[in-house]
């Protein structure tokens, strides 16, 4: 079958014969109808990838990560998906049966393979291409395979506004609308934000945020951009994105939350060689929250008393010290004891 071979990194790319996929008890052979280009495996093949040692390499290799087509055939243990179904590709390929697998959060699964963008892994820019069952989904009838193949990012958009927890009215800043960014403003939209603020260096993607729906855009680099969000919205955004990739834009979108915001920070910091320390890059990669806590309200207390009484806090448990009134002053040296700060220094 033919398909578009990479001879090398960053080397010529040429139209040869490859042999087709054989499919295993478990996988889906599909036909791609549409692929896209420029953003995944086929960027990797020039700039290379951080999980892959340059020598490590298999060529010829196929790349095209983002696909979607007709299923041609199918494995003999494969039940969800039948030959003539319209499906797209989902890369990682994940294992399946590990704990987060099994939990519905195979993001976080530690056995993944990238399809198209591993060694060996064929991609879509073939006639044909072997994926598991479990790394195709079925597309809707009203979208076509050209639109299905912005549905990667589209929908990394849709699980980070979930993630963010937001309500219908919700402010937000996108730090970079680039192809995700734009993918942010249209998911940001549908979940009902009433302010959606693009920012980014280009004036032209600027005037697609708004075409998709911001409601203000702000030019970096003409300024400070955080005092003209500011501007825009005195209390901060409720939900900031940083996607813009740059160590300046970072900083800003710290900088740029409203009191109880929340700050989005996506993948691909490795893959574009950006400079953070390695805590912050597996803050990202392992979706963890960081929460500021500062203080506390009636709430906090009710809740508290509540554990008490039903005896799930025992605050008799601490060490406390009782002082009589006129015993201050020994009181005051048992509480600026350096050696006793597990101590509670009571006067009753
Ligand atoms: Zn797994």
């Amino acid at each position: 079958m033919r398909a578009i071979l990479h001879h090398a990194l960053g080397g010529p790319v040429t139209i040869g014969e490859i042999e087709e996929p054989i499919p295993g008890p478990r996988d889906v052979i599909v036909r791609p109808k549409a692929v896209q280009i420029g953003t995944d495996s086929t960027r990797t093949m020039v700039v290379g990838s951080p999980r892959v040692k340059p020598e490590d390499w298999i060529f010829p290799h196929v790349s095209g990560r983002r696909a979607a087509g007709i299923v041609e055939a199918v494995g003999s243990e494969v039940t969800r998906v039948a030959v003539g179904d319209r499906v797209i590709t989902k890369s990682p390929i994940t294992c399946g049966v590990c704990e987060w697998c099994q939990r519905g959060q195979s993001n976080m699964c530690p056995h993944n393979t990238l399809y198209a963008n591993d060694p060996g892994s064929r991609g879509a820019l073939a006639e044909l291409t072997s994926l598991p069952e479990s790394s195709v989904v079925r597309l809707d009838d009203g979208i076509s395979f050209v639109e299905a193949t912005l549905l990667p990012d589209v929908a990394l958009m849709v699980h980070t506004y979930q993630r963010a927890q937001v309500i219908p009215g919700f402010t937000t800043v996108i730090y970079g609308v680039g192809r995700v960014g734009l993918c942010a403003v249209l998911a940001a939209k549908a979940f009902g934000a009433s302010r959606i603020v693009a920012i980014d260096t280009r004036q032209q993607s600027l005037d697609i945020a708004t075409r998709l729906g911001a409601t203000d855009t702000i030019l970096a680099g003409a300024g400070d951009t955080v005092a003209s969000l500011f501007e825009l919205l005195p209390e901060g955004a409720e939900v900031v994105l940083e996607l813009a990739g740059h160590p300046s834009a970072i900083g800003q979108a710290f900088s740029s939350a409203s009191h109880r915001g929340r700050i989005m920070v996506l993948s691909g910091l490795k893959s574009i060689n950006l400079e953070v320390p390695d805590w912050f890059a597996a803050v990202v990669e392992r979706e963890v929250d960081i929460r500021g806590i500062y203080g506390l309200v009636n709430d906090d207390y009710l809740n508290t008393m509540r554990m008490v009484g039903a005896g799930l806090i025992d605050l008799s448990a601490q060490k406390i010290v009782e002082y009589a009134f006129d015993d201050f002053q020994a009181a005051f040296d048992a509480a600026g004891s350096p050696g006793d700060t597990d101590l509670h220094v009571v006067v009753s």
